[in-house]
């Protein structure tokens, strides 16, 4: 048996405002004045200069906007990548990605692509990137995907959604500065905080559960509860506390995996183009066999902050459709693994699979 030796996150700064730090942290690995920082920046603070006036540009230093509508995707991250390469003659000094999970991935993801050969798809799996990444520095501005500490970008392919899962993957710089999520929508900060609830309910009731993933769960799942259903702290409080369960969600499946609605879920992102967040909701909503305790706090989230979930939305599909949600799910044996046992192949079987979709 041997453990896994990860990286992590090398540096962290945290505290409201602190983006206002950003100029002083990056500047001194400024390569050359010709080496520009690219922002990769979510287009929802394009015109809001709250946010971009703190982004500090010089030399060719530019800024990128990106929307989160879809989540990212190789083709993207490889249009990126020659944009970057056609527009400026030095290799940049580094990327910063300033949004979401689906930023924060994509800013992941380019900064190997620019040091690696050949395409973002040839390196979705587990450790095939060769070559260091170039520095890159997440900033998240919504809590729960744990995306901002993780060792992998998730990204849907031609042929798969998989993560580029290495040492390489990490940043190395997080800016947590939890006044950047103050105007998510309620019902978007809800979802991307229940990714957040999902991961500790996945990790605490796995069979790759041990006391480096616990310790780091118990903290998000407390915090989860505190922040959905308590209701009695501050709005910063709540931002405060949800940026921190969303590192701790990430440490935790770290050293374990996620479950049962992770695997479906990407089912129904591959097929429907389902959002993470979203998607992870609707799925587990239906998991009470699985997570019984889970899904019975989830409800009572739900109800609290008057979410409701899309209903039916398998409800038209063909047979084809639902045995192309059932391969992917059942692609990823790891999770499955995680959630029942090494046996998992007995109790999780395609019709099993696709009646617990006919109920989404
Ligand atoms: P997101 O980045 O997709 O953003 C969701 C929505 O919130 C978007 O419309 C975005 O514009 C908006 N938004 C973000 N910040 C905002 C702000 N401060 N104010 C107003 N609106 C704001 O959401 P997400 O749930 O954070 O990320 C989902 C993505 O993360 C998926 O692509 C998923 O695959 C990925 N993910 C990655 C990991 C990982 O470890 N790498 C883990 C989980 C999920
Ligand atoms: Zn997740």
């Amino acid at each position: 048996m041997s453990y896994k030796n990860y990286p992590m996150v090398s540096r962290i700064v945290f505290g409201r405002g602190s983006l206002n730090q950003l100029s002083d942290i990056i500047e001194p690995k400024r390569l050359n004045t010709k080496a520009p920082f690219i922002f990769l920046v979510d287009d929802v603070f394009q015109g809001n200069s709250w946010l971009t006036s703190r982004i500090p540009t010089a030399y060719d230093d530019t800024i990128i906007f990106i929307s989160a509508n879809e989540e990212p995707k190789t083709s993207q991250v490889d249009e990126l990548v020659e944009q970057i390469i056609l527009s400026h003659k030095d290799r940049p000094s580094g990327i910063i990605g300033i949004g979401g999970g689906t930023i924060l991935d994509l800013a992941k993801a380019v900064s190997i692509m620019l040091t690696n050969e050949g395409e973002a798809k040839d390196y979705q799996g587990w450790d095939l990137v060769k070559t260091p990444a170039i520095y890159h520095v997440g900033i998240p501005t919504i809590s729960g995907t744990g995306a901002e500490v993780s060792r992998t970008t998730v990204l849907t392919g031609p042929e798969k959604k998989l993560g580029i899962n290495s040492d390489y993957t990490p940043f190395d710089q997080v800016i947590l500065d939890p006044e950047l999520t103050k105007d998510v929508p309620k019902d978007q900060w809800f979802y991307t905080g229940m990714d957040c609830y999902i991961h500790c309910i996945e990790s605490l009731n796995g069979t790759f559960l041990n006391a480096f993933s616990q310790t780091y769960g118990e903290k998000a799942y407390d915090l989860c509860k505190e922040i959905f259903l308590d209701n009695n702290l501050s709005e910063e409080e709540s931002q405060d506390k949800l940026m921190m369960a969303s590192w701790h969600g990430g440490m935790s499946i770290a050293y374990s995996q996620v479950g049962v609605a992770h695997a479906m879920s990407y089912g129904l992102s591959y097929l429907l183009g389902t959002k993470h967040g979203i998607g992870n909701c609707i799925v587990f909503d239906h998991l009470k066999e699985f997570y019984p305790e889970g899904v019975k706090l989830f409800k009572q989230m739900k109800k609290r902050h008057n979410i409701s979930l899309p209903q039916g939305i398998c409800a038209n599909l063909e047979d084809y459709q639902f045995d192309i949600m059932i391969d992917v799910a059942l692609g990823l044996v790891p999770l499955w693994e995680n959630a029942i046992g090494k046996h998992w192949n007995q109790v999780i079987t395609r019709e099993k699979l696709k009646a617990l979709y006919q109920k989404m």
